[in-house]
């Protein structure tokens, strides 16, 4: 796997494709700088060894040239984060794009317009890459978040730069986090999975079984499984069409020797709403009326033992309707939970969409080992797909 640390940047061109799809506000100002943070080892170390950075992203989904889309308005916010000059060019490709990449010195950033202005971006076309790659020296893939797309500054253009190509910080520490607990995790190894649908997440249970001796299934998910085996879920969210699946998967993970932990009991709620009436109840005997929305006091005590009697932890999905302050105590505890257990050695992983939000929401995003940056790239690394983008740079 070549890393930064394969290349000696010095006077040389790196083109980078980053992800500083960032949200914008009213007044094109950038709301949450995460992703440009994210980049800023990988520009800062390439700037350091003598090398300039040229930069490609690309930001929303613009249907050709759209001025609210352009990444002109983010320049002054990547410089403000890199404390380095950031210029801008108008273009991605062609004359504009390519005078301004030769005249780049080393120590300076070059930022190019917004990739998705072409359809070429995310067709993936060849010559559209090919004309991408006439900007740079090495090509550096340091966008997790788009990994799993083969689109042309993702995946493509890795093609023209045969032995000068690599990973970025970002990447390479994305991809070792997930190796950690796919592949070299000190046992015991522990998933949690939650969030609100079984359907989702089939693909990650079944690749999963064969990495894991411990899954925790929580959230919405559950009552899929506790129906299944007969319990009584009340209103609660359920889908009845993957029963079957659910009592495949439950016998599965017994031949594999995987433990599953599923909650004992929930806090029911009599709407689905912040404010409605609550009451705790065994998982297997909500009433009618009545929907389980978060992880009762015993399921929590019980996962809180087994998430610290494990050494690698995965946590992908809420343990309830965590949007509800109502109903944000279990996935808090878990939280807290994972916390303990990192500060205790334990490695912690926390990836794909929801549980980020949480993580960051509830404080917890330094607590944890590592908070991934991409979410369906995440996603599909867990289902054990090989995302074209990491592919394309180990080729
Ligand atoms: P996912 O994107 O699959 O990780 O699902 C996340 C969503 O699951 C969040 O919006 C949660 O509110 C929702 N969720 C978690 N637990 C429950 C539950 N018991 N009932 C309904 N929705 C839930």
């Amino acid at each position: 796997m070549k890393t930064l640390n394969d290349f000696d940047f010095k006077d040389k061109k790196a083109l980078i494709r980053v992800d500083f799809n960032v949200p914008l506000n009213e007044k094109f100002e950038v709301t949450d700088a995460t992703r440009i943070v994210s980049a800023k080892p990988t520009i800062i170390k390439i700037l350091e060894d003598g090398g300039s950075c040229i930069l490609m992203s690309h930001l929303g989904r613009p249907k050709g040239f759209q001025d609210e889309f352009s990444l002109k308005h983010i320049a002054d916010k990547v410089s403000e984060v890199l404390g380095v000059e950031v210029e801008f060019v108008a273009d991605c490709i062609g004359e504009k794009a390519e005078a301004a990449a030769a005249s780049l010195e080393p120590g300076k950033v070059l930022l190019l317009e917004n990739l998705r202005f072409y359809s070429e971006e995310t067709a993936g076309d060849v010559a559209f890459a090919e004309k991408l790659s006439k900007l740079g020296d090495i090509y550096v893939n340091d966008a997790f978040g788009t990994a799993h797309r083969a689109h042309a500054s993702t995946t493509i253009v890795a093609q023209f730069f045969e032995g000068k190509k690599c990973f970025g910080n970002l990447l390479a520490q994305e991809i070792e986090s997930i190796q950690k607990v796919m592949e070299t995790g000190e046992k015991p190894v522990l998933a949690i999975l939650g969030g609100a649908k079984v359907s989702s997440k089939i693909t990650i249970i079944e690749n999963i079984l064969d990495k894991v001796d411990h899954l925790i299934i929580g959230g919405g998910m559950a009552f899929t499984f506790v129906k299944a085996q007969g319990g009584k879920i009340g209103d609660s969210i359920c889908e009845d069409d993957k029963m079957p699946l659910a009592l495949e998967i439950l016998k599965q993970a017994k031949a594999k020797n995987v433990q599953i932990h599923i909650p004992v009991d929930t806090i029911a709620a009599d709407a689905f709403s912040n404010d409605a009436n609550k009451q705790t109840v065994d998982i297997t005997a909500i009433p009618d009326g009545w929907e389980g929305v978060d992880a009762g006091p015993k399921s929590i005590a019980a996962f809180d033992k087994v998430v610290n009697a494990c050494k690698t932890i995965l946590w992908n999905g809420p343990l309830g309707v965590f949007e509800m302050e109502s109903f944000a105590n279990g996935t808090i505890e878990l939280g807290n939970s994972i916390a303990e257990a990192t500060k205790n050695g334990a490695f912690s992983l926390v990836g794909g969409g929801d549980s980020v939000a949480a993580v960051k929401q509830f404080g917890f995003e330094n607590k944890v080992s590592y908070v991934s940056t991409g979410g369906g790239a995440m996603l599909e690394s867990l289902e054990g797909k090989t995302l074209p983008g990491i592919a394309a740079i180990l080729e």
